[in-house]
């Protein structure tokens, strides 16, 4: 018997809950007072899917796209091929040489990230006598893609390196947004307000916040944000509660229940130990999953309202919680492991890593629920 398409028999469900990007979205673009916001859905949507992910925001309204790679980009451009106007897509890592026809031709937008590229990108304008929109990253303190400070200072010395480049935005990204009291965000604002004063006007404008920085305040909105994580329900910093609606929500079926009577030992290395009697769930979940091995004897899982949690080791397939305070249940009977009681951001402070790094390894083997939104 061969199932449907699509169809799963794995016992673990993963849970998208697309109004809540929607209204996440909003909720990030009311917080300025110009309304313009981009959506960066990179990671395939930050794990979550980004034909689904990125068609419901496009639903909401939102007209600009940010991705990492040209294939990411080209992957999305299909997706919006029945849109128009179709949104703009702007691929983050640069411009590499060669690939100027492809982003040409699926209109993609690169990011110039350093002098080369947008060499690269004059010359291929000049040759195909046409002027084709691109970003311009400018470093204020990544040391990662952008063009540094002394090439900054060439192009605003040398604007003419900009003609016949149609330069829709300038952008910069932020190191440390995620601490609002850290010293380096307003450095980097300042850095980033020198250069759009001095750099020659893009047409749609300056971009400098993320997720994290719309939530320092006016000063670092400039004419556009470009947020990304919190679209997808985490939080933007620990300071305070998290403004955004929860996304994601993760629960699996207990596939076998071990009731120990004698002392005995549970998982990989023997690493937890049990001296009386005790019952053992053991759930499809593994580290292969994204379920982190570093969830290893620390994070907590939920039945209904009480916690039960993971013990021992976790496997590649596998996880063990400690349910003894819950002699009902057995196999079958669902364990939520995100959910209404422990979102994301509290996983991830278990793992001992970000949201990020949670919903970024989100694993394939689950089955995906989407509900709302425009899927
Ligand atoms: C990932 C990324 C973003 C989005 O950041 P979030 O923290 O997820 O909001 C924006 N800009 C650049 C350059 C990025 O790499």
């Amino acid at each position: 018997m061969t199932p449907p398409t699509g169809f799963t028999y794995s016992p673990t469900t993963l849970t998208v809950d697309l109004d809540a990007i929607a209204d996440n979205w909003r909720i990030l673009r009311d917080r300025t007072a110009h309304k313009r916001a981009a959506a960066v859905v990179k990671a395939d949507g930050y794990g979550l899917g980004l034909a689904p992910v990125a068609r419901t925001l496009a639903a909401a309204g939102c007209d600009t796209f940010f991705v990492a790679h040209l294939d990411a980009g080209l992957e999305l451009a299909e997706i919006f091929a029945d849109r128009a106007p179709r949104p703009r897509i702007c691929v983050m890592n640069g411009l590499m040489p060669g690939h100027e026809p492809v982003y040409a031709e699926h209109d993609l937008w690169p990011s110039l990230n350093d002098l080369g590229q947008i060499d690269l990108w004059r010359t291929y304008c000049r040759r195909v006598e046409r002027k084709l929109p691109a970003a311009l990253h400018c470093d204020t303190g990544m040391s990662r893609t952008g063009l540094d400070r002394t090439e900054a200072e060439t192009v605003i010395g040398e604007p003419e390196r900009l003609t016949g480049i149609d330069l829709r935005f300038l952008m910069s990204h932020m190191a440390c947004a995620d601490t609002p009291s850290h010293k380096m965000n307003r450095e980097q604002q300042q850095r980033f307000a020198d250069l759009s004063n001095r750099l020659p006007k893009p047409a749609e404008g300056a971009m400098l916040a993320a997720s994290s920085a719309t939530f320092l305040g006016p000063d670092w909105h400039f004419d556009w944000i470009r947020p990304g994580v919190c679209l997808y329900g985490v939080r933007p910093n620990t300071d305070g509660p998290n403004p955004m609606r929860p996304v994601v929500s993760l629960e699996s079926k207990i596939l076998q229940v071990r009731q120990i009577d004698a002392p005995e030992t549970v998982g990989y290395g023997a690493s937890h130990r049990v001296e009386g009697p005790t019952r053992i769930a053991t759930l499809a979940v593994g580290y292969a999953d994204g379920y982190l091995r570093s969830l290893s004897n620390t994070a907590k899982a939920f039945v209904g309202e009480a916690e039960v949690p993971v013990v021992g080791r976790v496997s590649m397939d596998l996880i063990t919680v400690d349910v003894s305070g819950l002699p009902q249940i057995g196999p079958g009977d669902s364990v939520s492991l995100i959910g209404p009681h422990q979102d994301v951001d509290a996983v991830a402070d278990q793992a001992g890593t970000i949201g990020y790094e949670i919903l970024t390894s989100l694993g394939a083997r689950y089955a995906r629920r989407y509900i709302g939104g425009a899927a």
